[in-house]
């Protein structure tokens, strides 16, 4: 039986990324995948580069394009006919960043002499693993043992009795990635991250779009002041956006689905071509040997963890969307990191406080730390300055001038509590908001720190200068 110091269940972005710094840090490594794509080829990369981050923004991207050249050209002076869009070319586009991404993962495997164990993955003792082929035609069942295990098994997407996915009418966030033409009608159930994004991609090329949210918020985690500029401007763009809609069932016909919905008691009905089941996302133990070896789950079925992501098994670890915590790729990689360099014996670290979040809508949402409803909830003093892109030289420029970047700041220390932005490539901005607070920064470092003119990093710096009523532009 081979023998590793490592073996990490799973190849997303929380166990792909565990498995190279664990090789980095000189442990010998392997890496258990059971994803194969539609044409049966094993792939690593798990949701997020197959069907979640990197393919939802390719598709945001090209629909992006398609609408800006169709709509914003000719503000430029520029004259555009006969723009349409190819499907087809377009999914095929996504394909291949998809492709040339998982392969260059299986590159980076070769380089640190990680072995990609094709298969899916049983605990059978908290230093052995079964490892049965995806197919009869991928080998045979194998055991390995190894003196640490990494769990990286991930989420799949909730399923709702309401809403079965039979992927051709009623799809999940996978298959909406995949449609082959723009549906008339689209229903999608669910204004998270996933609805909303999907959403724009599809309300961009055409479709017409009407999301069923249960909730009587729009975006219950956000800043409300941004969450209510952000419903407002999605709106306009086209989704019809149903609050306190709860989905009770669905039926199809060959060609539609029939979605009935309950909404202050009253029972309605739409008819729609295709409906996209984007209702949350769901832990992922499905054959993984947990009960059978007593790895404790908590009651939604999240592997139990402590503050460094141990187990209750002696040296299993558990990571990512398997766990407690954002389901986000970037929080799954630092436990990843955080993981491999304890087990190689140096401090390993998460700083959960001043995880990034980001919506990729356009313009897009993009916070870090608190609210300013959690800080009056929590009583904390605070200080609040808001900029408006309206005021931005750059943004004007760029014809981007909806949204806002708000800073939260402790009132007696002017310690930085939050950043909370609407606005054109706010998931890049948000990064110097996330450095500040990883930092300890205070909204005065901000806004004595000198930002390029004209850049959209000037609406941070004003909204900065604000806290103390200095603001320049406005
Ligand atoms: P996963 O990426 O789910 O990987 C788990 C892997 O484990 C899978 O490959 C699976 O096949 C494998 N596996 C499971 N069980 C076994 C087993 N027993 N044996 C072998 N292999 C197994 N997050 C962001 O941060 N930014 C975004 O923009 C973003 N966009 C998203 C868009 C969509 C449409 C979706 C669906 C998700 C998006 N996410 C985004 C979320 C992100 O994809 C997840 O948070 C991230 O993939 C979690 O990483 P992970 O490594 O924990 O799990
Ligand atoms: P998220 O968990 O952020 O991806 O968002 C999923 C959303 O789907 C949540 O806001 C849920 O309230 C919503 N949701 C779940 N089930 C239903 C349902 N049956 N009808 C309408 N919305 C739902």
């Amino acid at each position: 039986m081979k023998s590793y110091d490592v073996v990490v269940i799973g190849a997303g972005p929380g166990g792909y990324v565990a498995a190279i710094r664990c090789a980095q840090l000189g442990l010998t490594t392997a890496c258990v995948e059971s994803w194969a794509n539609d044409k049966g080829e094993p792939t690593l990369g798990g949701t997020c580069l197959n069907v979640g981050c990197i393919p939802s923004k390719a598709l945001l991207d090209s629909s992006h394009q398609y609408q800006q050249i169709k709509q914003e050209a000719n503000v430029h002076g520029i004259t555009v006919s006969g723009v349409s869009i190819d499907v087809n070319r377009m999914i095929a586009r996504k394909d291949t960043i998809v492709h040339i991404l998982t392969q260059g993962i299986a590159g980076l495997f070769r380089k640190h002499k990680i072995d990609w164990l094709q298969g899916h993955g049983r605990l059978l003792s908290d230093n052995q693993i079964e490892i049965s082929p995806v197919t009869a035609a991928h080998g045979e069942m194998t055991t390995v043992s190894a003196k640490h295990i990494i769990l990286a098994t991930g989420s799949v997407p909730m399923q709702i009795p309401a809403a079965r996915i039979d992927n051709k009418l009623i799809v999940d966030s996978s298959g909406a990635l995949a449609f082959n033409e723009v549906p008339r009608t689209l229903g999608i159930i669910g204004a998270g991250a996933i609805g909303l994004e999907l959403g724009s991609v599809w309300n961009r090329l055409g479709a017409k779009v009407i999301i069923l949210e249960a909730l009587e918020e729009f975006l219950v985690p956000v800043d409300r002041q941004i969450a209510a500029q952000a419903h407002k401007t999605l709106q306009k763009q086209g989704l019809d956006i149903h609050l306190g809609t709860r989905v009770t069932g669905t039926g199809t016909n060959n060609r539609q689905v029939i979605i009935t919905f309950d909404h202050s008691g009253d029972k309605q009905q739409i008819i729609v071509d295709k409906l996209i089941v984007a209702a949350g996302r769901q832990p992922n133990t499905a054959g993984l040997g947990a009960q059978e070896y007593g790895l404790q789950l908590d009651n939604r079925g999240f592997i139990e963890v402590d503050a460094n992501c141990r187990t209750n098994l002696p040296n299993v670890y558990a990571i990512g969307d398997v766990v407690r915590g954002p389901m986000l790729a970037h929080k799954a990689s630092e436990e990843g990191v955080a993981v491999a360099e304890g087990i190689a014996g140096h401090t390993g670290h998460v700083n959960y406080e001043v995880i990034p979040w980001v919506i990729y809508t356009w313009p897009e949402i993009a916070w870090v730390g608190r609210t300013e409803q959690e800080l009056k909830e929590r009583a904390h003093p605070y200080k609040s300055s808001a900029f408006p892109f309206m005021a931005s030289g750059r943004a004007r420029a760029m014809g981007e001038t909806t949204g806002m970047i708000k800073i939260l700041g402790d009132e007696k220390t002017d310690r930085i509590l939050g950043v909370h932005m609407f606005g054109p490539n706010a998931s890049e901005l948000i990064a110097e908001a996330v450095l500040a607070m990883a930092f300890d920064a205070s909204t005065e470092d901000i806004a004595r720190t000198i930002h390029a003119h004209p850049t959209l990093s000037e609406a941070l710096h004003e909204a900065a200068l604000g806290i103390d009523k200095r603001a320049l532009h406005i």
